[in-house]
């Protein structure tokens, strides 16, 4: 084995200051270099087209509560059993309606199969990511909250509610309107397929202030 011990100063590194010049020749390259920094939270991440954010039961247009028909997919999808959904059934008509729905978001690992099964896009994993909370209670996603949620979503990304498919967890190249969760949700009649393409809509929207289209890409 061979030990390299460091070389001894020479008397001309001691008088020149060799080496607090070589410091300060580092610090000057690293001022002039483009900075890997950014000033969070003046500067906004982009949010990409598959981001994973706060759960969020989306509206009903029409009704203005959740879109859920208590189909239980994501909850028997969720591979961390955190989604809890209790429904009562009407006999006569089969049509199940949501008496609870909740999500536990401190066991859920954003895999975002719930999203994926969801047949009438109820279900949305948001591109909100700043929801910080001192309680752990804060993290248990009660229907109420859960609408809250979008309305939040909905408010500081700009979408237009009624259009909001996130095209990340649907089949490429399907129009929307064959499916048939989009036809129980009564898709508008200016739909257009190039249109299904949302996403970083925050980001967008914080960067330029502006409304953020569906389509807008
Ligand atoms: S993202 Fe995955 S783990 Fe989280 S609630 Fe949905 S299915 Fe469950
Ligand atoms: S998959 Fe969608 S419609 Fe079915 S229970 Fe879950 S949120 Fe409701």
């Amino acid at each position: 084995m061979i030990i390299q011990y460091k070389k001894k100063r020479g008397w001309l590194g001691t008088v020149f200051l060799v080496e607090i010049l070589k410091g300060m020749g580092l610090t000057l390259r690293r001022m002039l270099s483009r900075s890997v920094t950014r000033q969070y939270p003046e500067e906004r991440p982009e949010i990409r087209i598959g981001f994973r954010g706060q759960h969020a039961l989306a509206r009903d247009p029409v009704t203005g509560g959740s879109r859920c028909v208590a189909c239980m997919r994501c909850a028997v999808v969720c591979p961390s059993r955190c989604i809890h959904i209790e429904y009562k059934k009407d006999e006569q008509t089969g049509v199940r309606e949501v008496q609870s729905y909740a999500i536990e978001a401190l066991r859920c690992i954003y895999c975002g199969y719930c999203e994926e099964v969801c047949p009438v896009n109820a279900v949305i994993l948001t591109e909100v990511y700043e929801y910080a909370a001192y309680k752990r209670d804060a993290f248990y996603f009660d229907e109420e909250q859960l609408l809250k949620n979008w309305d939040r979503f909905i408010e500081e990304s700009r979408y237009d509610p009624t259009k909001y498919v996130n095209p990340f967890w649907r089949p490429r190249g399907i129009d929307e309107r064959t499916l048939a969760g989009p036809r129980r949700r009564s898709v508008p009649d200016d739909w257009k397929m190039e249109n299904q393409w949302v996403g970083t809509g925050m980001t967008k929207s914080r960067k330029t202030g502006a409304r953020c289209d569906v389509g807008g890409h």
